[in-house]
């Protein structure tokens, strides 16, 4: 947009605490996903408002021009808002906000009209350094800097096996990681809640159990409208299953057996193998040894032999 003269940037604050949440309990073991998938997807959220904003503008400015952004990797999100003022880039990789903490969508927009640059903010971290020291896997090496490819949040949108040093890392997250969010004492206190953001405890704390055989349509139909649905069904399901072995659940164990022998899917297939082994040791060993005959991929064989390795 060779005319733009400034860029709005702008920070929708969303939940994070789920009311009535259920509880996960043996038998009834639950995931959960990353706050920011709450709700309906914020790529529409964020639009509606710079929709709104857009037409707040030309109702004042008929010939202004506007060219709303959302994740569009354009712009950087994070360092437009910095140079906005809407906060710092803390230790955690997040922009902090003063009222809205971490807990924040953001969001831009490009306009041919001349607007006064806000300040931007001072960081405020100092010395703490409670996120990097209480991510689980070591993921924030400082200054607001990420290793993305430790991350969890990454690693669980991704669609292949984990590697084994984070499989137990992961424990019940089924889309996203919110620890470092979590533990940050500058979110204390700080819970936003949007009239177009439902809170579903059902669908966003899920029983583990009925995910790993839920069909596309089912899947679609109760998960669709979440962003942490974006990369499909496998690797929530997955994640569930890596999830079970986390909580040593052997109530699941025929569900883990069914998808171990029926499912197509190799990852899904060898991840099942391999909690199997986690969560049952001895117990399991002739059955994992019986499907090791059976199981001809190598890399389904390699998980099993793995399972037959836990006493
Ligand atoms: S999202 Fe989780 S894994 Fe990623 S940096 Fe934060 S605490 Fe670490
Ligand atoms: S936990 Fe501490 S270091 Fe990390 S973002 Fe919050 S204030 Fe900054």
């Amino acid at each position: 947009m060779p005319n733009a003269q400034s860029i709005i940037a702008i920070a929708v604050g969303y939940p994070n605490k789920l009311k009535d949440a259920p509880a996960s309990k043996r038998g009834a073991r639950r995931g959960i996903f990353a706050r920011a998938s709450w709700g309906i997807d914020y790529h529409s959220l964020l639009r509606n408002r710079l929709n709104l904003l857009e037409a707040f503008i030309k109702e004042r400015v008929p010939e202004a021009e506007c060219l709303s952004m959302v994740d569009t990797g354009v712009l950087s999100d994070r360092s437009v808002a910095e140079r906005a003022g809407l906060g710092y880039s803390a230790k955690n990789g997040f922009v902090l906000n003063e009222n809205l903490g971490t807990w924040t969508y953001l969001g831009e927009m490009l306009v041919n009209l001349p607007f006064e640059p806000d300040t931007p903010v001072v960081d405020s971290c100092y010395d703490c350094t409670i996120c990097i020291d209480k991510c689980p896997t070591g993921a924030l090496v400082g200054n607001g800097q990420l290793d993305s490819k430790k991350c969890i949040s990454f690693l669980t949108q991704t669609k292949g096996m984990i590697a084994d040093e984070y499989r137990y890392k992961i424990g019940n997250r089924l889309y996203g990681c919110d620890t470092c969010q979590q533990v940050c004492p500058k979110n204390k206190g700080i819970n936003v809640l949007q009239d177009d953001i439902q809170l579903e405890p059902e669908i966003l704390k899920p029983l583990l159990r009925p995910l790993l055989t839920i069909s596309n349509k089912d899947f679609k139909s109760t998960y669709g409208h979440l962003a942490g649905s974006w990369r499909g069904k496998k690797p929530i399901q997955r994640n569930a299953i890596l999830a079970l072995a986390h909580f040593k659940d052997d109530t699941a164990i025929e569900d883990l057996k069914h998808v171990a022998i029926n499912d197509v899917r190799i990852e899904i297939k060898a991840t099942a193998y391999w909690a199997i082994g986690q969560i049952m040791g001895d117990a399991e060993k002739g059955f994992l040894m019986n499907r090791y005959e059976i199981e001809s991929d190598e890399l389904v064989k390699e998980e099993i032999l793995k399972g037959l390795e836990v006493n």
